[in-house]
């Protein structure tokens, strides 16, 4: 166990005296969290000044003194899992219970561990007593994380864990929305890890821009729009920066014919309404078969009834608040539209503007046109457009029709049918029965506009280090 830090989290990464500040509040309630530093490109210069004179030392340490670095960052997240949980819940919004707060800082503990076991060996490409040629993967140097709003701990672990261990340093941007939480997180890593090789700028857009046209830094990890996915391609290349992307999504699920209702509506459920859907893989749009149309929009609004919705700290809630009120807006207007176009609301649909925060009603809509902007755009909340289907040919068309491929899901009586469907899905993960579910060993990414580069396991290792063949 490591030592608990002697001021709360907030204390110790609130602006030092004179600093600008930003005061971050809670989206439930509108109660203020906490107040967050506000960086600017000076503080990035420093970041990565400390970054460039840490960095050698610690890809000299070796893979065995790094792994275990990352095992007691682990060790430290667990001690302090309840005040991180806490800070996570208030700022982002999500419930301590459910998939939620605990879940997350759960997440990053197991992510350090599985990135500090994986093994990443050098690979004989060719010996055949002529030549000889062998694979390395050598550290880049610094590399830049930018991270959004919605799972913003366990984000940044899936950035800086596999960064870390390839023997970089990490400067970190995390969302305007979410600085707490990261900041909150990296205090409590840097407890495990030596300075200067983890240092979180929490700026604007600004210093996004300044960390992707930055000469010293050799690759961007970037989790968050496609838009701003755009902008850092173009912002990061003049220095043929590296990039691993993993953008928006709008995941398309197909329940076959012969799937029972009753037994797929809790896993359709949260394959869409984890986080509040406020997840890049959540499930965005479903597509069911006439023959049991009606009896899966049956099923998942009894099922959608039961799940509660409110403040995070209630240890009741399983839902919460859209993070911020551009978001709520999106998700309004987009069931408006829908509802104007005369699709029917299964549920929900009708928010109570009067009350504090930012809470969209679970929303379930069905009879609706698959040309309709809630199903052709990414709505990243809790509304979940239906659309029937007669033919599975048809289900495959649709379900491939847009520019973006993140994650698919396939429901069905039969793996084996299911799976054969699955392999027509252009997207970069597709769920059998199931959907959104992500493993530390298994690689994880997107296809066409949802990003490109892998992340988690040996491959996602990979992605952070710079392959060197030595031939001879
Ligand atoms: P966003 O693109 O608005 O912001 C993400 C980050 O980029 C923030 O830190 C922001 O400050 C920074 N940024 C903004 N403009 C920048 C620029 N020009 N240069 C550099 N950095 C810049 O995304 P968001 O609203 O925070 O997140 C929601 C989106 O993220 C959704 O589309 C969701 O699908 C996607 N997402 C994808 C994944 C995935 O793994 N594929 C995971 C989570 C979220």
């Amino acid at each position: 166990m490591e030592a608990k830090l002697d001021v709360s989290l907030l204390d110790a990464v609130a602006p030092a005296p004179g600093e600008p500040g930003r005061e971050i509040l809670d989206p439930a309630t509108g109660e203020l969290v906490g107040v967050a530093p506000v960086h600017g490109l000076d503080q990035l210069e420093a970041a990565v000044a400390a970054a460039k004179a840490a960095q050698p030392a610690w890809a000299a340490a070796g893979h065995p003194a790094r792994s275990a670095a990352l095992n007691a960052a682990a060790d430290a997240v667990e001690a302090h899992a309840d005040e991180l949980a806490r800070i996570l819940s208030r700022e982002q919004g999500k419930p301590l219970n459910g998939p939620n707060a605990r879940f997350e800082v759960g997440a990053c503990a197991a992510w350090l561990r599985a990135t500090a076991a994986t093994v990443l060996e050098p690979e004989t490409v060719v010996e055949d007593g002529e030549t000889r040629a062998v694979l390395h993967y050598r550290p880049i140097g610094i590399v830049g994380a930018i991270g959004p709003w919605n799972w913003p701990m366990m984000i940044t672990v899936w950035q800086i864990a596999p960064a870390l261990r390839m023997g970089n340093a990490v400067v970190v941007k995390p969302s305007e929305h979410t600085p707490l939480s990261v900041l909150a997180l990296a205090e409590v890593l840097n407890q495990s890890i030596p300075a200067g090789l983890l240092t979180v700028v929490s700026g604007d857009r600004e210093v996004g821009e300044g960390l992707a046209n930055h000469p010293a830094i050799g690759k961007v990890m970037f989790t968050g729009s496609t838009a701003t996915g755009k902008a850092i391609i173009r912002s990061s290349a003049d220095t043929v920066k590296r990039l691993t992307l993993e953008l928006g999504g709008n995941d398309a699920g197909i329940v076959l014919p012969d799937a029972d209702p009753s037994a797929i509506a809790e896993g359709l459920f949260w394959g869409a309404f984890i986080n509040t859907g406020q997840t890049c893989a959540a499930l965005k749009r479903l597509y069911v078969h006439q023959d049991i149309y009606e009896d899966v929009c049956q099923a998942l609004t009894d099922y959608a009834r039961t799940v509660p919705m409110g403040v995070g700290l209630d240890e009741q809630n399983l839902l919460g608040p859209l993070q911020n009120r551009d978001q709520y807006r999106i998700v309004a207007d987009l069931v408006e539209a829908a509802k104007a176009s005369g699709a029917r609301i299964l549920l929900g649909g009708n928010p109570d503007e009067s009350q504090p925060g930012h809470f969209y009603p679970t929303t379930l809509v069905a009879d609706i046109d698959n040309e309709n902007p809630l199903v052709a755009q990414e709505q990243f909340g809790p509304a979940l457009p239906i659309v029937k289907y007669t033919d599975v040919e048809e289900a495959i068309q649709m379900a491939n029709g847009l520019e973006v491929g993140l994650g698919a899901s396939v429901w069905s009586a039969d793996p084996e049918a299911a799976r054969e469907v699955a392999t027509r899905l252009d997207a970069g993960t597709v769920w059998v029965n199931a959907h959104g579910a992500v493993d530390p060993r298994i690689p994880f990414g997107g296809a066409k506009q949802s990003g490109y580069g892998l992340e988690f396991g040996a491959e996602g290792l990979k992605h952070l280090g710079q392959p060197q063949i030595i031939n001879g």
